[in-house]
């Protein structure tokens, strides 16, 4: 039996890991949550975790607990302070680098759902700390052998819009974007889906975690397969798998599992299964794949242009395709960074937001 402190544990990801810690009699030696303060108390009374952080001290009071933190530096403070060798972070968005550092330089395991961290700062994490809470990732690790291969493939479902007229897309509101045919996942994420941000961010991550820039993703809208290997030799591979985050968590968690987690793939029942390419007319973002995996530094510069973008297509202040627009802008305005340490990452993600503002 082991313990993990778990940061998100009200978000989508949050949820599905106390499921598979209750199977498997983790410890939960630390919750971090947000605002969702019943759910965190419901989490409290069944974990019974020593420390809780909130977001926001003015809802501490609701909190039904003895020690409870409040804001980012209690984040990491509790990390620091923990006794687990394995830190979960299931934050979303770019609070989820700091954790993520502290806990790699502390020498801990990071059960990594926050893409985001890769997608900022790649270059400066410790790699052989990290492992990752993403189907895709999963999915190519689980395949990898001692082959050679040629190329990792990850698959998309294509978002809220896959099946819209481009013409219409126009139109999109907040609401219609978060309809994912598929998933059933947080707000930032499924708008990522929509516009295909998630999917270059995946791109990203993959070339962290596996070292290599032979790497593609194209769209397969049933999510029943999540990635494939293609080998030095002609053969390529695929993993097939449920749509549900259960499987990669359990195994970030535990190593290595060999009892069920999900019902296998009725095979017979799947009916067909196709590939198609990723448009740019639909996503405009994907004009930029090539590049970015030659200038992955550029991460900072899409991920703060993203979570600014989402922001203000939330408030209506940009269409569906403003979102795309502020990104790619960004992108152009700040090609020529290179920033080579936290601190200088830390800087431009401010420049970046200040730039949209
Ligand atoms: P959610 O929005 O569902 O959850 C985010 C969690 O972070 C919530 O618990 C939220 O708290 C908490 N949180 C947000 N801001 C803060 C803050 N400032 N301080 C403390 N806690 C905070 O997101 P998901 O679970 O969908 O995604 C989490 C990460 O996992 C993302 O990076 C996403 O890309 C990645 N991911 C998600 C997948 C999925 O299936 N959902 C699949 C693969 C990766 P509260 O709700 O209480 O406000």
């Amino acid at each position: 039996m082991h313990s993990i402190v778990l940061l998100g544990s009200t978000g989508s990801i949050g949820v599905n890991t106390l499921e598979i810690a209750t199977r498997y009699n983790i410890t939960i030696e630390a919750l971090v949550a947000g605002n969702n303060i019943d759910l965190l108390n419901q989490q409290i009374a069944i974990h019974r975790p020593k420390t809780v952080v909130i977001a926001d001290e003015t809802q501490r009071h609701g909190v039904n607990h003895s020690d409870v933190r409040c804001g980012e530096k209690a984040i990491l403070e509790v990390i620091e302070e923990s006794q687990s060798e394995m830190v979960v972070n299931a934050l979303v968005g770019y609070v989820g680098l700091a954790p993520t550092l502290k806990a790699t330089s502390l020498g801990k395991k990071v059960a990594l759902a926050n893409k985001e961290s890769l997608v900022i700062a790649g270059e400066l994490i410790d790699k052989t700390r990290i492992i990752p809470i993403d189907s895709e990732h999963f999915g190519l690790w689980y395949l990898l052998s001692s082959r050679p291969f040629s190329k990792l493939i990850i698959t998309a479902s294509g978002g809220a819009f896959r099946e819209w007229e481009v013409s219409k897309m126009h139109q999109a509101t907040f609401s219609d974007a978060l309809k994912h045919p598929n998933w059933s996942m947080g707000q930032k994420i499924t708008i990522d889906s929509a516009t295909m941000t998630n999917k270059l961010f995946e791109l990203l991550e993959a070339k962290w975690l596996f070292d290599t820039n032979a790497i593609d993703a194209y769209i397969e809208k049933k999510s029943i397969i999540h990635a494939l290997v293609e080998f030095v030799d002609g053969s390529t591979t695929a993993h097939f798998a449920g749509v549900d985050m259960k499987l990669p968590i359990a195994f970030a968690l535990l190593g290595e599992i060999n009892e069920p987690i999900l019902p296998a793939v009725n095979l017979l029942e799947m009916g067909e299964i196709a590939f198609s390419p990723i448009e740019e007319s639909r996503y405009p973002i994907w004009q930029i794949k090539t590049d970015i995996l030659n200038r992955p530094h550029l991460g900072v510069v899409v991920n703060a242009a993203n979570e600014m973008a989402i922001e203000a297509f939330k408030r209506e202040r940009c269409s569906f395709f403003g979102m795309s627009e502020i990104v790619l802008d960004a992108y152009k305005k700040f090609e020529t960074i290179k920033p080579t340490s936290i601190e200088e990452i830390i800087k431009i993600d401010q420049e970046v937001r200040h730039s949209i503002l």
